[in-house]
């Protein structure tokens, strides 16, 4: 990996590598612009394979869909750089200042109780790095914030191995990997209800926990509506996920009872965290569950800040949304670049 030195000056940085970054990145190099793209997931630890994204009948995986797009993208001369992005301020309100630390030895995931993942090799080859020392300062005319947005899954042992192969969040994304399977939804809100009735189209074996010792938060009249479609409701929270090799085999409630329900695959269905630090430092309007206010064309209320992706307020988000979305931030970051007699 080579090393980049301060100050790297660039007409554009996008935060984030995955779907959304990517596409901005491609598109913005297209445009000829000096493109940096920084993100700092270095490997891959779910086995989630989309099979709803145009071009990929066979499905795809998010790494190899990043590693088609680094490829892509260095094609039009985008740089990648492998790093935290740390802080990001806006200076006499003309440029950004973007700080880059190096991942710590061992990468992001470092330290983090899980699968052992090595890192993607090909990481190595297509990414430079911060140099050791100092973290690198970038200086930027515009900025793409696509940093997306966590905490999908509750935390237990074995969580990683199951994401993708028996937990999922998204009917949308996988409702059809649930046909005649055995099913379990945990989620206390109305989203998590109608998880629950609209995966009845996939499958009549469905039952639906709280996920919590407060019980749902809808009305007697959405649990009745959930009796009468034949699903089993449980109004507590979840003890144990029994799981081995990726394949959750049952839940244990943690009722009285300690009620054992087998199931073959869980949907947890829980308010996302939008990953908005950055956007918050640069003064862009978040929305009160933390999303980054875009128009239709991914501006923020910062002039020269587009958002793209999960951690904007559009979408209930998929990969084309992302994509789409960061085609659009890339438009308006390269208009915003124009000299004011091409506009
Ligand atoms: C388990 C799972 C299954 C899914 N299945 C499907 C599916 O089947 N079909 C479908 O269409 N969609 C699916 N989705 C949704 C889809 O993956 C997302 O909509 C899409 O990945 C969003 O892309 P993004 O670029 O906005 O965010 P991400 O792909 O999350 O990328 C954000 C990147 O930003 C990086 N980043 C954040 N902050 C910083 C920082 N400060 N410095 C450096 N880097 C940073 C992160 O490390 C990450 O690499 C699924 C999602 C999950 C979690």
């Amino acid at each position: 990996m080579t090393a980049l030195e301060s100050p790297h000056e660039v007409d554009c940085v996008i935060v984030g590598g995955g779907a959304a970054g990517l596409s901005a990145a491609i598109n913005m190099g297209r445009m000829r612009r000096r493109v940096l793209l920084i993100d700092e997931r270095d490997r891959f630890m779910w086995q989630h394979v989309a099979h709803n994204l145009l071009g990929f009948p066979d499905g795809v995986s998010p790494a190899d869909l990043r590693r088609i797009g680094w490829r892509q993208a260095a094609k039009y001369n985008v740089e990648l750089l492998l790093g935290h992005v740390a802080s990001a301020t806006r200076q006499a309100n003309e440029f950004f200042r973007v700080t880059v630390e190096r991942l710590p030895e061992g990468g992001a995931w470092a330290g983090r109780p899980g699968p052992s993942v090595p890192r993607d090799p090909e990481i190595a080859r297509v990414f430079s790095q911060v140099p050791e020392g100092e973290p690198l300062e970038v200086v930027a005319r515009t900025v793409i914030l696509a940093t997306g947005v966590g905490g999908h899954f509750p935390d237990f042992p074995g969580r990683d191995e199951c994401v993708g192969k028996s937990l999922f969040w998204c009917i949308h994304c996988d409702g059809y990997e649930s046909i005649d399977r055995t099913v379990a939804v945990v989620g206390h809100s109305e989203d998590a209800v109608s998880t629950a009735m609209d995966l009845l189209e996939f499958t009549p074996r469905v039952t639906m926990i709280a996920g919590r010792a407060e019980g749902f938060e809808v009305p007697e009249s959405r649990l009745a509506d959930l009796a009468a479609a034949g699903i089993a409701t449980y109004s507590c929270g979840v003890a144990e996920f029994q799981n081995r090799d990726g394949q959750i085999q049952a839940l244990v409630l943690d009722d009285s009872g300690r009620t054992r329900i087998p199931v073959e695959q869980v949907y947890t269905v829980r308010q996302t965290v939008a990953s908005n630090g950055l956007a918050r430092q640069l003064g862009a309007e978040i929305n009160p569950i933390g999303q980054i206010v875009v128009t239709s064309e991914q501006h923020t209320n910062v002039p020269g800040l587009y958002a793209a992706g999960d951690a904007t307020s559009l979408h209930d988000h998929q990969l084309s949304a992302a994509v789409h979305e960061g085609n659009q931030a890339a438009c308006g970051a390269n208009y915003y670049l124009y000299r004011p007699a091409q506009k």
